[in-house]
């Protein structure tokens, strides 16, 4: 297929405000920087106007540089003719039966205007105690993991740090999470007792965040800072399919809950499911994971478990994984294979799940069944995927000269 076909030309067209630099994804140190070097403010106001700016941004949510009503209007101006705060756009937006939400969002490449835009989607899951926001860090996948639909679409790129908050921020506005925001009409969001719709995050949609370390790294921090959107690093899960040398710094420099997808207990079975697993293996994967910085019985790693029928949920592996596990406090999160089209695998029956989850259990394991959520919307876990396909070389070429 030709994708110079698919060029959407509307890019060239697009809103001047477009091409001006997006102050979200920015460190507070970063705004400041941004403000005197764009000759906005002065040196000796940069850091006040930084801090002001951030708390509009994170605290309140707003996207017009004219709601920030403590800064002068001279300097809201100057603002809004040199930056946006541009969020994504809303392609769709679903809503399941069981009140699981979708979105499909579509993001313009900030560094290259000319280049298509991509699209991800972002999922958030209301239960009773909680509710969780899926975010994605990666336009499609390098890794091809052979049980999960994001794995079958080639990586096109990263997310930059505004793009991962962008979805988080866009979320919290269609949620009415920010103050004065207006809740959806369909009721049921928004989980008993606590005031806002999203309490967690899951860095668990499309792509591997290690993979795309910095902005992960960077949009997780200022989404925990405590004097912006203020979201408890406890309440931050990255899962990581294994990649090993990442495993360390994510804990000393983001200091976020880790999941790790190990899905099978032997080296042959993994290197097929997850084909990482052939740079690191078991051994070494299970090393890093003992060596988390901060890791406490208060602070377990989840390890996360798909249970695919006939391959590897038999009663032996489930002890196997008891004995791997040992000495590294751990939950052990069962999922039940999600199928998506052209998918190889079957889901195992309840029955053998529970066994499994039996076993795992009277070890000592907490080993919660993960419920799927969203599945008649595509929007349960492994079913993510968007339509934004990688340029050849000769088209990204052609686009970037325009
Ligand atoms: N790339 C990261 C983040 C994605 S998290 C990672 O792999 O950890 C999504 C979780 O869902 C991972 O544990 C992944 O292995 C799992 N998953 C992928 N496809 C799935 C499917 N079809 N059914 C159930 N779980 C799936
Ligand atoms: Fe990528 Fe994670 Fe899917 Fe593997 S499971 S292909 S790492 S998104």
């Amino acid at each position: 297929m030709s994708h110079a076909l698919n060029l959407d030309h509307s890019t060239a067209t697009r809103p001047a405000s477009a091409a001006r630099p997006s102050l979200i994804g920015l460190s507070k140190a970063g705004l400041a920087e941004a403000l005197v070097g764009h000759g906005v403010v002065s040196e000796k106001e940069g850091r006040m106007r930084a801090s002001q700016l951030w708390n509009w941004l994170y605290v309140n949510g707003v996207t017009d540089f004219d709601r920030m009503t403590n800064v002068a209007k001279p300097v809201r101006q100057k603002l809004s003719d040199t930056f946006n705060l541009d969020r994504p756009e809303i392609v769709t937006e679903q809503v399941s039966v069981d009140g699981t939400r979708k979105w499909l969002f579509r993001f313009r490449d900030p560094q290259n205007p000319n280049m298509p835009p991509v699209e991800v989607e972002t999922v958030y899951i209301p239960e009773s105690d909680r509710g969780t926001l899926c975010v994605s860090s990666q336009v499609g996948c390098t890794l091809t993991c052979s049980f999960c639909h994001t794995g079958t679409q080639k990586l096109v790129r990263n997310l930059t740090a505004g793009e991962i908050l962008g979805q988080i921020l866009m979320a919290r506005e269609r949620l009415g999470d920010f103050p004065g925001g207006a809740r959806p009409d369909d009721g049921g969001l928004v989980p008993g007792g606590e005031t806002r719709a999203i309490t967690n995050i899951v860095m668990m949609g499309m792509g591997e965040p290690l993979y795309n370390y910095d902005n992960v790294k960077q949009a997780l921090l200022i989404a925990s800072a405590g004097d912006g959107m203020s979201i408890s690093k406890r309440r931050i899960t990255l899962s990581t399919s294994g990649v090993v040398p990442y495993i360390e710094p994510t804990g000393r420099e983001i200091d976020v809950m880790l999941a790790i997808s190990l899905h099978a207990v032997r080296d042959e079975l993994r290197d097929v499911l997850v084909p990482i697993n052939k740079k690191w293996p078991l051994k070494e994967l299970l090393e890093a994971c003992r060596n988390y910085p901060g890791l406490s019985n208060a602070r377990r790693i989840t390890f996360e478990y798909v249970m695919l029928d006939g391959i590897n949920d038999s009663d032996a592996e489930a002890r196997e994984l008891v004995r791997l596990l040992a000495g590294i406090p751990a939950k052990i999160n069962l999922i039940p294979f999600n199928p998506w089209p052209g998918s190889n695998y079957g889901t195992s029956p309840s029955s053998r799940i529970e066994r499994f989850a039996d076993i795992v259990n009277k070890a000592g394991y907490a080993s919660p069944v993960r419920t799927p959520r969203g599945r008649d919307i595509f929007a349960a876990c492994g079913q993510l995927k968007s339509e934004s396909e990688r340029l050849t070389k000769k088209d990204r070429e052609a686009l970037l000269a325009l």
